[in-house]
């Protein structure tokens, strides 16, 4: 099983589009792993079906006993975070301002503060539109610990990759070049960059290849609407000659990418001649892979 993080360093490049058309050209071969947890939009695409579903729990959060509680404020003055407000006489926990650090159980001097299992949010595991597993979880309003639902997702998608004999695990990654992004690369096998004729996105390629390289993880390249931007295209083109970065695919500017989406259906789904591109890319990441031990 070989696993595969798309991954953009900036938003808007048509990452997820592009990671949806793999996979539906993947079909049953691959386990699909949404990894982009903090804004998870795939499933507008691939529309699984929810079928499974856990919560999950990252980290601690402070709780008084008010029954046990002095109201002595200690805790309240010590908090670095001001997670304990006073409010109709008593003092209570904000949990949106709690860090879950635990120093106002140390100095509570009646033990009336206990730190709960915090919960994070949901991983669900799907059926798609195309028979495929998908691996996916949606982060509650306000939660943290992306990483650690990353990795949370990432070892399912594995588990599920083993248990079915699947040739491939295809994952859509966050953007940017954080936490998330870093537990998504752990354990890759080939990342694809997707990328944009502009100056943040050329800006965006070389601090997520700088992160990528680290890791020694091979990597191929999407130029997506390589047409609205020729010279800026150019300087793509020397910057993955330079790193020795494949050159996987140039992509034209194609209204059918935003009409395909508000269908929720990806382009490989169309018949927009950009479907034959992301066919014969598909092939060719699967040479590339093929070429990995
Ligand atoms: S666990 Fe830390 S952040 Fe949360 S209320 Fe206690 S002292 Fe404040
Ligand atoms: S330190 Fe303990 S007793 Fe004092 S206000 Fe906080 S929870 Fe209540």
């Amino acid at each position: 099983m070989k696993e595969i993080v798309v991954l953009s360093g900036k938003g808007g490049t048509g990452k997820t589009s592009i990671t949806a058309s793999l996979a539906v050209l993947a079909g049953t071969d691959a386990i699909v792993a949404d990894c982009d947890v903090d804004a998870a939009n795939m499933h507008l695409l691939m529309q699984p079906d929810f079928a499974v579903s856990s919560e999950f729990y990252s980290g601690v959060l402070a709780e008084i006993d008010q029954s046990v509680c002095t109201q002595c404020g200690i805790c309240s003055a010590k908090c670095r975070f001001d997670a304990i407000p006073f409010v109709n006489n008593k003092y209570v926990v904000n949990p949106l301002a709690c860090e879950g650090c635990g120093y106002c159980q140390k100095v509570c001097p009646v033990g009336a503060i206990s730190l709960l299992d915090r919960k994070s949010g949901h991983l669900y595991i799907s059926k798609t539109k195309v028979g495929s597993t998908m691996v996916h979880a949606r982060l509650d309003i306000a939660a943290e610990n992306s990483g650690k639902l990353v990795a949370k997702v990432k070892s399912e998608a594995q588990l599920q990759a083993n248990n079915q004999s699947k040739a491939f695990v295809i994952v859509d990654g966050s953007p940017g070049i954080g936490c998330p992004v870093v537990s998504s690369l752990s354990g890759a096998n080939y990342v694809v960059l997707v990328t944009e004729p502009t100056v943040s996105g050329l800006h965006d390629l070389e601090r997520i290849y700088g992160v990528i390289k680290r890791f020694r993880i091979k990597a191929g390249c999407i130029i997506n609407k390589h047409d609205i931007n020729p010279q800026k295209t150019e300087e793509i083109l020397e910057f993955l000659k330079s790193e020795g970065i494949v050159h996987l695919a140039s992509i034209p500017y194609d209204i059918a990418f935003t009409e395909s989406m508000t269908q929720a259906q990806t382009i490989v789904e169309t018949n927009s001649s950009v479907k034959n591109t992301l066919i014969e890319t598909w092939s060719r990441i699967k040479t590339e892979i093929s070429k990995i031990n």
